[in-house]
């Protein structure tokens, strides 16, 4: 596969490397986890989590996936364009004047609120066709989503839904990464209920932490992301899915830094011996969560180079961070070396930790001035 910026490597401060096979063991050993009867899909929304959007929808697809989620319609478009044959949800529904598009490329809007549904339904018996479409219903969550009201009143009007049949109905968990909370058990009964009359219409409710928490969750069809992608769905167990992605910065200088001196913006960490520090070529500007800095107030995230960790020194920067190499083989700091900054031994919920952040927000903040390479993780 080509790179998406094809200059010579060694222009690049940086290099991010997407494994398509890791997503589409993931989505395999999500698939395992379901019983024959329940779809495995994918949410696929925000360039697949950063990953790429074709890479990550051609991995799937070729790995089983056929049903798949976006958000937006740009998305949906784009996405159909490399999978003509997937069935595409857009998640955040019909926008205002834009159902031809939808009608056009085959794209099943999730459709949340009256209005759209008013508008989808109109659609239809114009064009004398039943077209597609999801129905949300909000569990709990408010954010998108038919109220269980105007769920019940809409599926008893036949006007309004008359005209066409829904292909899924669906809902979303507010609090699937902590299995323990109250919520889960609240919104699984009250979407059962509220689905319980519609026997023939095939029901989704979970996403990747949905997958994990087991049979209960899974109705007809599950929507994991984050776990496609390598992500920790549930924060209180172990990450049992491969990593997807690794981010390289390439080390510029490598310098001394005495004791009471010191480091970066805000002259907020101090040496407290005499260091080695090792400057790479990524900040901020590259997805580095400039809140993983570290100070003598409390120490940030790390890079790893050869099996060594080497801790965020002072401030990362839009287009620099600063390591700790104090420690690091005098033959692995070598001027224009590769640098491990998250990846197979810098997991995203790790640095996500030091950031107050989940590693959703690290993986589809990544790499727009890399490299970008689709391979192994070597
Ligand atoms: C993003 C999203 C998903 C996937 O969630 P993950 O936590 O990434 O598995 C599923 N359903 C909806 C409605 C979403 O917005």
């Amino acid at each position: 596969m080509p790179t998406a910026h094809p200059h010579p490597k060694d222009l690049y401060g940086g290099r991010l490397t997407i494994d398509p096979d890791a997503i589409a063991a993931n989505w395999a050993y999500l698939n395992g986890k379901l019983n024959g009867a329940t779809e495995c899909a994918a949410a696929i929304k925000a360039d697949a989590y950063g990953t790429g959007q074709e890479a990550a929808g051609k991995a799937l697809f070729k790995a089983g996936c056929k049903t798949f989620f976006v958000a937006v319609p740009t998305e949906a478009l784009a996405l159909r364009k490399t999978l003509p044959d997937a069935v595409i949800y857009a998640l955040d529904g019909l926008f205002p004047g834009t159902v031809e598009h939808f009608i056009a490329h085959n794209i099943r809007p999730v459709l949340g609120s009256l209005p759209e549904l008013e508008e989808w339904a109109a659609v239809c018996k114009a064009a004398g066709k039943s077209l597609d479409a999801a129905l949300h219903v909000d569990t709990g969550i408010h954010r998108l989503g038919l109220s269980p009201d105007e769920f019940a009143v809409s599926m008893r009007n036949k006007g309004l839904l008359g005209p066409f049949t829904p292909s899924l109905i669906m809902s979303h968990l507010a609090c699937g990464s902590t299995p323990a909370h109250a919520m889960n058990q609240r919104q699984l009964d009250q979407f059962r209920d509220i689905t319980k009359p519609f026997a023939h219409i095939p029901k989704s409710l979970a996403n990747s932490a949905g997958v994990l928490m087991g049979p209960n969750y899974h109705f007809d069809m599950v929507r994991p992301g984050i776990a496609l992608y390598g992500g920790q769905a549930i924060e209180t167990e172990p990450n049992t899915m491969k990593p997807v992605a690794k981010v390289e910065a390439r080390i510029m200088i490598v310098r001394d830094v005495p004791e009471g001196d010191t480091i970066g913006y805000g002259a907020r960490q101090t040496a407290q011996r005499p260091l080695k520090n090792a400057v790479v070529a990524a900040g901020y500007a590259d997805g580095l969560l400039r809140r993983a800095s570290s100070s003598d107030a409390g120490s940030g995230g790390f890079g790893m180079i050869g099996g060594y960790k080497a801790p965020i020194l002072g401030r990362i920067s839009m287009d620099m961070i600063t390591l700790d190499v104090t420690d690091v083989p005098e033959h692995l700091l070598v001027r224009g070396a590769y640098v491990e900054m998250l990846g197979p031994n810098v997991a995203a919920a790790d640095l996500a930790a030091y950031a107050e952040t989940i590693d959703y927000e690290y993986l589809t903040s990544l790499g727009r001035r890399f490299e970008r390479v689709y391979g192994p993780l070597t």
